[in-house]
């Protein structure tokens, strides 16, 4: 088999631990990836005296494809999030979020929900400044949110395509365009006219995002996929992955017009790294989402289909999960079960 030459970046915290952990589940399935490791994140600044080295970039700009561990952004001024600069630097204008109940007998069961989210517009796009008025200079903040046809366009026919090739059934559109006329009345208006080509393939349908909120919580079951503006899609996707357990099994792809990069949603966990115990489910169902990525649909079936009965038997879990397993154990278990 042909390998694929694909960024490796380990991250911080627990970064190194978990992407160890997935990258022997990924060699026992046979995996098409060859890795080209690099730095980021505190690791790299550490190293190299920059979160995100020039020789970091021009891996990715090569391989078109990245795994990346958490990286620490350190809390305060000068320091830009380093996920933020990644997403702009590749233009990665789509996040897919997939979210399933893998334990039953929590609050919801057979939740199966993906969010996807546009990743570069809107009120996220950081055009924001105080005014001042006489002796106080933050008087007034003011943000700007961003939407532009192009973008928009180019984020819904993903969101449908990806739908499609994924066999899901129907596509909600999540907005607030009754005040957000403009903003997001755009962005609505744009993804009903470009799903009039999916009419007949797709069941498409438009709710407003306080509703949509309440929906989830209500009845999580009646969702398939919701698309969404970028921030509407930051707080939907975690209140989402609240639904099924937390973010320790939420995975997630940034794809993009030059690269896609491949990640767990979760942080650095800095309180529990080094130690070990960190559960690597989320960093392993995103290389599944990366295995679709890149046409091995059976691989990410296998890879997922072991990760489902290793939690459902609700033995042999990670700390977080209630278990007793280190990380590298818990990798074992999965590969045992492959
Ligand atoms: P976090 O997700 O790192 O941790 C929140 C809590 O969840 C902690 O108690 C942690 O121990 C636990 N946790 C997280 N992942 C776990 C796992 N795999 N197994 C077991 N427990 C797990 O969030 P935070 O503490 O707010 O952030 C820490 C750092 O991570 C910050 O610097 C933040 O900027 C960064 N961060 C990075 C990313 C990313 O790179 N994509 C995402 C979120 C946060």
């Amino acid at each position: 088999m042909e390998k694929i030459p694909t960024t490796l970046i380990p991250g911080d915290g627990i970064g190194p631990e978990i992407v160890k952990a997935t990258l022997k589940v990924l060699d026992a399935l046979e995996s098409p990836f060859e890795w080209e490791e690099q730095l980021a994140g505190v690791a790299a600044e550490t190293v190299c005296g920059d979160p995100l080295p020039e020789k970091t970039l021009n891996s990715i700009r090569r391989t078109k494809l990245a795994l990346k561990g958490p990286l620490t952004t350190p809390v305060g001024s000068g320091f830009r999030s380093i996920n933020v600069r990644l997403r702009e630097e590749f233009e990665l204008f789509a996040n897919v979020r997939p979210a399933r109940t893998f334990l039953q007998g929590g609050r919801f069961e057979n939740v199966d929900i993906v969010l996807i989210r546009e990743n570069l517009e809107g009120l996220y796009v950081g055009v924001e400044h105080y005014i001042p008025i006489a002796d106080d200079p933050k008087a007034v903040a003011e943000a700007t949110g961003i939407i532009t046809r192009y973008g928009c366009t180019r984020f819904v026919e993903f969101a449908f395509n990806w739908a499609i090739k994924n066999k899901r059934k129907k596509v909600i559109i999540v907005h607030k365009a009754n005040i957000l006329k403009k903003l997001t009345g755009l962005f609505l208006e744009i993804a009903m006219e470009v799903g009039k080509k999916y009419e007949g393939q797709l069941e498409i349908e438009e709710r407003i995002v306080d509703n949509c909120a309440m929906q989830l919580v209500l009845n999580p079951n009646q969702f398939d996929v919701l698309m969404t503006t970028n921030m509407f899609g930051d707080i939907l996707s975690d209140e989402i992955a609240g639904l099924v357990g937390g973010l320790g099994l939420a995975p997630a792809a940034n794809i993009g017009k030059d690269a896609s990069i491949f990640e767990a949603v979760h942080g650095s966990a800095p309180d529990i790294a080094g130690k070990k115990i960190a559960n690597p489910t989320a960093l392993m169902l995103a290389s599944a989402l990366m295995l679709d990525h890149v046409s091995e649909a059976d691989k990410a079936t296998r890879l997922r289909e072991a990760i489902d009965a290793q939690l459902t038997s609700g033995e042999g879990l990670t700390g977080d999960l209630g278990g007793t397993v280190n990380t590298m154990e818990f990798a074992d278990n999965i590969i045992a079960r492959l």
